[in-house]
């Protein structure tokens, strides 16, 4: 198992001070994994000052809606380094979830998800199985942008930009390069979602032609994910967009043995977290009974992080040698192959008791204090020619028929903008649509104009337009520009025009 250095912090940390981090213990089984995380990183030599912060349960109980407070963010962005044991965010009343807060807020652009076997120790049904999930980590519908529209309809808005998707495919195939993994595969659905997906696929494609010595594929994120739960010794790295990779992630960890032995790390340019992959599992809390090595994990991959490798090396180790020995936790303790079942507590002093030990059988692990990758500097490319061709007028209407829509729609027209299509959800409806199509209070109504009108319509004019829509009797609820880039239209058809 390798983990790549990527932060520029990592070097300088790379002797023998102690590197000050931050440290929460989280909820739920959070404090009894972090307690023997902690215990087993201190026997091993670990050096480290270790701030804690409270964050979570009980700060958003407290009437904090984002679960941290002022002087927490301080610590995190003063240690750049972060351990946190999973957190429970309470359901409803307006509570963000921390970790996409602070993934978001701190830049921690890159989310790295190893998932290897460890057979015959731990059961699955893939031995050779051994990739790593590198998850685009702040956009997608993760940009948590939703709005209620209409009586019927909701929507999320799926967010990709172009610097998002190239300093996730840079890092993937630069931890490629430096972890001496041979492929690349890409995971998107730009069959559907051409403009969104389909630049994360064409990104993959640019960055990846500068890596001649890696092979490169793209699956479809359905038959990808088939193919994974399937055979995942098929897969070296993958790299994929955030919804795909939070789903991805957890299930190759599970098919590789247990959600409860996978660790992350979330690494931006500045600052980095380190955690478990797994939540805060409430109903094991307070037992002694979850299994620590998802947060250990974590732990390891944070210590090569900050070129603490000798101290990785000897917990992975001895965590192997615990493993062989068949000293498990309840999640992964298989009659007939595990040898004793023990709690979190009794876990973490098998594996300090083995601290200096190395694996009989699985493979001894090395981490080479590799450089540091480049951090990733986007450059902005030369503004596109822009031409705005219409507006996609989006209104709440109860009626059902998209002819009669369409007739007092049309009532809106201009000498230069004209309805030219009504779809709902997607679908279109108008003109010559499916009587059979099922249709919501949710109406797209796309005006749009000759090409010899283009130059007119600016946005003082859509503000007239928009006044000439309410004239009409309809009320619009969302806009969407229609534009050209480069001359190429910049927006999907309706389905099925
Ligand atoms: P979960 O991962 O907490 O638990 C699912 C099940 O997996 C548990 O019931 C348990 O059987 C098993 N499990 C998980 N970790 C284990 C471990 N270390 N040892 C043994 N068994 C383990 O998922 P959930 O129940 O969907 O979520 C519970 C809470 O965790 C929610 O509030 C959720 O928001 C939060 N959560 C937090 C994080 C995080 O902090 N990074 C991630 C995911 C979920």
């Amino acid at each position: 198992m390798e983990y790549q250095t990527s932060s520029n912090v990592a070097n300088e940390k790379a002797t023998m001070v102690n590197v000050p981090i931050t440290v929460a213990k989280g909820d739920g089984i959070g404090p009894e994994i972090m307690d023997a995380t902690l215990k087993i990183l201190t026997a091993a030599g670990a050096r480290l000052d270790i701030e804690e912060i409270e964050v979570g349960e009980k700060v958003y109980l407290s009437g904090n809606t984002s679960g941290i407070s002022e002087e927490s963010w301080n610590s995190i962005r003063r240690t750049k380094i972060f351990l946190k044991a999973p957190i429970t965010t309470p359901q409803g009343g307006g509570y963000k979830s921390l970790n996409v807060t602070t993934r978001k807020m701190l830049g921690l652009y890159s989310n790295v998800r190893p998932c290897m076997s460890f057979h015959p120790y731990i059961e699955t049904k893939h031995p050779n199985m051994d990739l790593v999930i590198i998850r685009e980590n702040e956009e997608d519908l993760y940009a948590g942008i939703e709005h209620q529209q209409t009586d019927e309809v909701v929507q999320c808005l799926k967010l990709i930009s172009r610097p998002g998707c190239e300093r996730i495919v840079r890092y993937a195939f630069e931890y490629a390069r430096q972890n001496g993994r041979k492929k690349v595969t890409c995971f998107t659905k730009d069959n559907i979602m051409k403009a969104t997906d389909g630049l994360f696929h064409k990104v993959f494609d640019e960055v990846g032609a500068e890596y001649p010595e890696i092979e490169k594929e793209h699956w479809i994120v359905d038959i990808g994910a088939a193919k994974l739960a399937d055979t995942p010794e098929a897969f070296d790295v993958i790299v994929t967009l955030n919804l795909y990779g939070d789903i991805l992630s957890d299930v190759a960890a599970q098919i590789a043995g247990s959600v409860g032995i996978a660790g992350s790390a979330n690494i931006g340019t500045e600052v980095a977290m380190f955690e478990a992959i797994h939540g805060s599992a409430p109903r094991r809390a307070g037992q002694d009974m979850a299994n620590p090595s998802g947060l250990l994990q974590g732990a390891i991959m944070m210590l090569v992080h900050i070129g603490q490798t000798d101290v990785a090396e000897k917990i992975q180790n001895a965590w192997l040698r615990t493993m062989e020995d068949g000293v498990h936790t309840y999640d992964i303790f298989k009659e007939g192959v595990s040898k004793e079942k023990v709690g979190t507590s009794a876990f973490a002093d098998a594996v300090i008791a083995r601290l200096g030990q190395k694996p009989a059988h699985l493979k001894t692990v090395e981490y080479s204090s590799s450089t540091p990758a480049k951090p990733f500097v986007y450059k902005r490319k030369e503004a596109a020619e822009k031409e705005l061709v219409g507006i996609d007028v989006f209104v709440h209407w109860r009626g059902t028929e998209p002819d009669e829509l369409a007739a007092i729609a049309q009532r809106a027209n201009d000498d230069c903008l004209q309805l030219s299509m009504i779809s709902n959800r997607g679908i279109k409806v108008w003109p010559h649509g499916f009587r059979e199509t099922f249709c919501t209070d949710h109406w797209r109504l796309r005006f749009t104009c000759n090409e010899k009108d283009h130059l007119k319509i600016h946005n003082k004019m859509i503000s007239r337009f928009l006044d000439r829509v309410t004239d009409a009797g309809l009320e619009y609820v969302k806009t969407e520009h229609l534009f050209k880039f480069n001359g190429v239209e910049a927006f999907s058809l309706g389905q099925g025009q």
